[in-house]
């Protein structure tokens, strides 16, 4: 079996410890393969050879930095069928999805090159004569980035793209479930042509090498990706640092359908928004709320569409829904299976984990259905998997209200054929991503991505907002005049 280190200074090295951890398919339980388990001492290791690489990255010119994305989406585009292969058999997503996963860090990396032609600033008139003022972007330094599962290329690449074009170093580290995915990464940009010490990886626990490279005094901002619960964490750390911080957190994403929406339409959404990456997506529809004229036929038409989903084996093509992230994950959707079960929630369809060949070595819970009262926790916590809850409003304003009254504010959605409500949920829903008809997931990497309340702190990534949590801006006036000209002096 293969092992893997960790990659510093442009080398693959065993971890300070000699420690080890290993990856298994959700599907089959076989090993993939081992890796380092770093810790403080590795994680310093890779800041040191970011620190020592910086200064050149940052002289690079920017365009030529951008090539290096680009040769990467190559390679990527090259092996797109083997790649997406890797993230099915490590992540469980079914093959189209792995596939569409790696598509989506090919796009990515590929329009974010283009700001190596970019990185705008501005021009504007100086209030004196001959002055020019002008801002520019420089990068920020070495920059932290923490990523999870269950994108394991394109959550990556939203960060790893913006940081590198922009002249920022990096310490990397990827969430535990999906090493594979990530040491894959990181070889396909270093054949691309990254210069040692440019991107470092630290792989491992998050106590030991996610607090370190929150902490480390060098780094002097972090990219999160993942819970709320751990980007809290990271925030409190970094923030009382005085570091900036980027958080892309959880959602309790809501697909509203009013009454006069094309109902086939509807469940086709809610269908693919829920279940979808066995419900494993930020943006994943875990409420549906539904216009009480229309509940009881577009549950009937959802329950029996989702009675014939197929779930199994994700390297099928064939295959709907595939196993969920391993034993924690599944451990957590079942914990909330019983919850809405115990408070009382009308199980309609599924509820349980699969058993029997050829599911029991692998991580398979049923795609689910509750009937809910909005206030139910499992209409209110981010449960991350395959489970559904319907919850009957009254009219528009009511369906608005329950979809606005979580911590969460990442997607959302409506399906109407009334242009004035319609336009009023652009207002009125409380998230950063507002689809009309349409599902509430489908990110496209031009547009800004990212949430409101609880689910973020403000950043978006992707599209022409990316490269602002990796750029410092400088204020540059120059003094043409050949005298003393004072500003902001009242005479
Ligand atoms: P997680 O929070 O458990 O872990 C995410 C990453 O952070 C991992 O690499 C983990 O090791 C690390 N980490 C955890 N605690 C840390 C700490 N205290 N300090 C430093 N690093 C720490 O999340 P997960 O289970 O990997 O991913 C699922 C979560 O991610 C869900 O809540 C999902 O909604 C969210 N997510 C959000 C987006 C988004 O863009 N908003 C995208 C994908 C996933």
């Amino acid at each position: 079996m293969k092992a893997y280190g960790l990659y510093i200074d442009g080398q693959w090295v065993p971890s300070a410890s000699g420690r080890t951890f290993e990856t298994k398919s959700p599907t089959t339980g076989e090993v993939l393969a081992t890796f380092a388990e770093g810790d403080r001492t590795d994680v310093q290791k890779a800041v040191e050879a970011a620190y020592k690489a910086r200064l050149k990255w940052r002289a690079f010119p920017a365009p030529k930095r951008a090539e290096i994305l680009l040769s990467a989406a190559s390679i990527m585009s090259r092996r797109k069928q083997e790649l997406g292969r890797l993230v099915t058999r490590e992540m469980g997503k079914v093959i189209s999805e792995g596939k569409g996963d790696v598509q989506e860090a090919i796009d990515f990396l590929q329009y974010i090159a283009g700001e190596g032609r970019r990185l705008f600033g501005e021009t504007t008139p100086s209030e004196l004569p001959r002055k020019f003022c002008m801002t520019v972007r420089q990068p920020i330094g070495i920059v932290g980035l923490i990523t999870p599962w269950n994108f394991p290329f394109a959550v990556p690449c939203w960060k790893l793209g913006p940081a590198l074009v922009s002249g920022n170093t990096i310490v990397y580290k990827p969430a535990s479930l999906t090493p594979l995915c990530a040491v894959t990464l990181v070889e396909i940009l270093a054949e691309a042509g990254l210069p040692p010490g440019v991107l470092n990886m630290v792989t491992g626990p998050s106590a030991r090498v996610g607090t370190s490279i929150v902490e480390h005094p060098h780094i002097k901002a972090v990219s999160f990706t993942g819970s709320v619960a751990s980007g809290r964490d990271v925030y409190t750390r970094a923030s009382a640092l005085l570091k900036r911080v980027g958080l892309e957190m959880g959602g309790k994403n809501p697909q509203i359908v009013l009454d006069d929406a094309d109902l086939s339409l509807a469940v086709e959404g809610v269908l693919f928004g829920a279940f979808g990456t066995a419900g494993q997506r930020c943006t994943a529809t875990s409420r549906l709320i539904l216009h009480e004229k229309i509940y009881d036929d577009m549950l009937q038409g959802l329950i029996s569409r989702t009675r014939s989903l197929k779930i199994g084996d994700p390297l099928d093509p064939l295959t709907d829904v595939g196993p969920v992230c391993g034993r924690d994950q599944e451990e957590k959707i079942l914990r909330y299976l019983s919850i809405g079960k115990e408070e009382g929630a009308n199980l309609v369809t599924g509820g349980s984990k699969l058993t029997g060949d050829p599911y029991d070595k692998g991580f398979f819970v049923e795609p689910t259905i509750f009937e809910a009262c909005h206030g139910m926790r499992i209409t209110k916590e981010e449960i991350f998997g395959p489970v559904l809850s319907v919850i009957k409003v009254r009219d528009y304003e009511e369906a608005v209200r329950v979809a606005n009254d979580v911590e969460y504010g990442l997607s959302s959605s409506i399906y109407t054929r009334n242009i004035e409500l319609a336009f009023r949920a652009i207002d009125e829903l409380e998230a950063g991503i507002t689809y009309i008809n349409a599902p509430t997931i489908g990110a496209e990497v031009h547009l800004p991505f990212g949430g409101v309340k609880n689910t973020g702190n403000g950043t978006r990534e992707a599209g022409s907002t990316a490269i602002d949590e990796f750029t410092e801006i400088k204020t540059v006036f120059i003094d043409y005049s050949g005298t003393l000209q004072k500003a902001q002096i009242d005479e």
